[in-house]
């Protein structure tokens, strides 16, 4: 009889356990009714006051001072530093010194003056999100080249929507959401990363899942890597400029992990 009242009070401590575990995943699923009020605001920033700035939780990579977020294979960057802006020099790709996951980048860069070389040759460089997956740059102003290794591609991969390049020498911006892919343990990509690009104010990828590692004249496919890895900014020879660059980290959010 003890035994059997022991029983019936595990029995009911296990399926009380089971509730609470079944009401907090629901509860973990769709935390917050319509307007709640107990859900928390978000943090309150402050944009930036004019255009050229960053704004308040900005991670500022380069503002035309100095190359101390920067490193590359050999030791500290040594892109040739002017005025505002770092011109690449043929010293070698340069990298952030601290790794990204999911981000808001805002980078500008400007393409040589005086137009040399033709297709990949002209005005080459790229932006690589964790180091790996390359958004390209090239001076695509009355320049062809195959459509998805031109400025603003998801190279090998993507041509941007519309072709948004300005002259060489001019400035000319990117503005990207990325969101990082995601590994299971068994080194499968089980969650592809999304990229969000402005090309000069214009959206020129829209939230498209980007297939794997960026390889010239390779077929995209994922190779598992760590949650974070730095921005790299590619030197391929070409004296491209780059000013004002800044990054956001962003949170995941729930509605991107699949179930
Ligand atoms: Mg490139």
């Amino acid at each position: 009889m003890k035994e059997k009242s022991i029983l019936m009070k595990s029995a009911v401590c296990l399926a009380v356990v089971a509730l609470v575990l079944a009401v907090s995943v629901y509860a973990a699923k769709d935390k917050y009714d319509v307007h709640d009020g107990t859900r928390p605001r978000p943090p309150v920033i402050t944009p930036a006051a004019q255009l050229g700035q960053s704004p308040s939780d900005a991670i500022i990579l380069f503002d035309g001072n100095d190359l101390s977020q920067w490193r590359r294979d050999k030791g500290e960057a040594k892109w040739k530093l002017e005025n505002d802006y770092m011109e690449v020099n043929k010293t070698g790709s340069i990298r952030t010194k601290k790794p990204f996951g999911n981000c808001q980048l805002h980078i500008e860069w400007a393409t040589p003056k005086v137009i040399k070389g033709s297709s990949q040759g002209r005005g080459n460089s790229g932006v690589f999100f964790m180091g790996i997956y390359e958004l390209q740059i090239l001076d695509s102003y009355n320049n062809k080249t195959y459509a998805d290794g031109q400025a603003a591609s998801i190279y090998s991969q993507y041509p941007p929507l519309v072709n948004a390049c300005r002259a060489p020498g001019q400035w000319q911006s990117f503005d990207v959401s990325f969101v990082r892919p995601i590994f299971d343990g068994a080194g499968k990509c089980i969650r592809p990363a999304r990229i969000t690009v402005l090309h000069n104010g214009v959206v020129v990828h829209n939230n498209v899942e980007i297939k794997g590692r960026t390889e010239h004249k390779k077929k995209a496919k994922y190779r598992p890597h760590r949650d974070k890895g730095p921005i790299s900014l590619q030197d391929h020879g070409n004296p491209m400029q780059f000013r004002n660059i800044w990054i956001r980290e962003l949170p995941e959010q729930p509605y991107l992990i699949a179930d």
